[in-house]
């Protein structure tokens, strides 16, 4: 392992990267002010941290010989992508070669039904869920879970393109084959009154220190706004904390994990899902806390020691996602209305072009109080639009 003790500017220690987009850009960030190296791997030339990494390697996120590559460059491997081939990085850290969080850890995560059992086991609450075996199990399960109920795909889902939600018999039929043939699980609905989640660090030596909650609203299965502080009791609170320190326990994280969970009326706190990164909803983290969640990435990933992160002020971040009418390169206008409103910052990805529901870009609001960060905000989301257009004004 490297002697992370030790920072030699001129053969500084290296990162490297499984994924190049906008969370390892921002890793990359937190990495360049402390002169750390940091290369990426990641198929799309140009990809949006290639600008800000020491360099790019462009192949697949599950080429084995790219990540071999990568490995003898670097000191220390992460990724910001579940989709890493967690076969490879077993073949990696068999050989001693430091990867954070551990392919272990990976494959329990990157199934969910593996996931949920591990937490299970583990006496961590989820929904009730069950593999689906054949279309005439998914009538029995359905019959036990109730309508609604959540049907997942088991791998590569994200921004709810995974689930189908069941809402009657007749429905059935449609959603088993939504996902072909590939694996599935059907999920209890859960009536949650609010979404949370929290950034959870912990280092090989096994410190763990988390984030302050946050609270999530999603979108058409996307993450639209993130509220920090969120907007629960104490006792939710520390319930939500306690679950997401456990996980990372009993799962010997290392690196930022993303947790995101339901709050029922009861007060009740349940794992939806774990992300073995940094995650869209500890974005905040960068203008709102001591420190943020890519730099106690990096820390955690080096085993250095964790900061103890502190809510400076209260922040909104709001997504810029790819709208229906739009596919191709797009232009955002409206940017001198939208950095007029206080307190907030404009994070573009610098991805080529927009998707329906594609993540382009972000925008964090502080403020004295929650309310004042929601309603600037508001102010910038409604100060711009993303538009085909991108025609430059010529000086006169
Ligand atoms: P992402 O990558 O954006 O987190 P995903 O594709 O992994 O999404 P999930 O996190 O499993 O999908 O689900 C997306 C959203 O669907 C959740 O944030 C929640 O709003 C809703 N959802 C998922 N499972 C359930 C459930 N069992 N009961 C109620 N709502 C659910
Ligand atoms: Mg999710």
């Amino acid at each position: 392992m490297v002697n992370s003790d030790l920072l030699a500017v001129e053969s500084p220690i290296c990162v490297g990267i499984i994924g190049g987009g906008q969370l390892g850009k921002m890793i990359a960030h937190e990495a360049r002010r402390m002169s750390l190296k940091v290369i990426v791997l990641d198929p799309t030339e140009g990809c949006p941290a290639s600008g800000i990494a020491d360099e790019q390697i462009v192949a697949g996120f599950k080429d084995e010989d790219a990540i071999m590559r990568l490995a003898a460059k670097c000191d220390v491997l992460t990724y910001e992508i579940e989709l890493a081939n967690s076969t490879t990085l077993k073949d990696l850290e068999a050989k001693s070669y430091p990867v954070r969080p551990s392919p272990e850890t990976l494959y329990i995560i990157q199934n969910k039904f593996r996931q949920k059992s591990f937490l299970r086991k583990h006496k961590i609450d989820v929904a009730d869920f069950e593999r689906v075996r054949s279309e005439d199990h998914l009538y029995q399960l359905c019959e036990r879970f109730g309508f609604p109920a959540m049907l997942k795909a088991c791998e590569n889902s994200y921004d709810g393109r995974g689930n189908f939600l069941i809402t009657s018999r007749e429905q059935i039929p449609k959603a088993f084959n939504y996902f072909s043939k590939n694996e599935i699980m059907v999920e209890k609905f859960v009536p949650f009154i609010k979404e949370i989640s929290i950034m959870v660090a912990r280092n090989p030596s096994g410190e763990i220190a988390s984030f302050p909650v946050a609270e999530n609203i999603h979108k058409n299965g996307i993450l639209d706004t993130s509220i920090a502080p969120a907007r629960i009791n104490q006792e939710v609170e520390l319930k939500a904390k306690r679950i997401a320190e456990m996980t990372m326990d009993v799962l010997k994280g290392a690196g930022i994990f993303g947790i995101e969970m339901f709050v029922t009326k009861k007060g009740d706190v349940l794992i939806n899902e774990i992300a073995p990164r940094p995650h869209n909803s500890g974005h905040y983290t960068n203008e709102a806390c001591s420190v943020s969640q890519f730099e106690q990435h990096l820390r955690a990933v080096l085993d250095l020691p964790l900061s103890k992160p502190e809510l400076l002020c209260p922040a909104v971040m709001v997504n810029i996602l790819g709208n229906e009418h739009l596919t191709g390169p797009y232009a955002i206008k409206g940017l001198r209305r939208l950095l007029s409103v206080a307190g907030v910052k404009l994070y573009v990805y610098g991805k080529k072009t927009s998707k329906p529901g594609r993540k382009l870009g972000h925008i964090t609001a502080t403020g004295r109080t929650v309310e004042e960060a929601l309603m600037r905000a508001a102010m910038a989301r409604n100060a711009y639009e993303l538009t085909a257009k991108m025609i430059k004004e010529t000086p006169k």
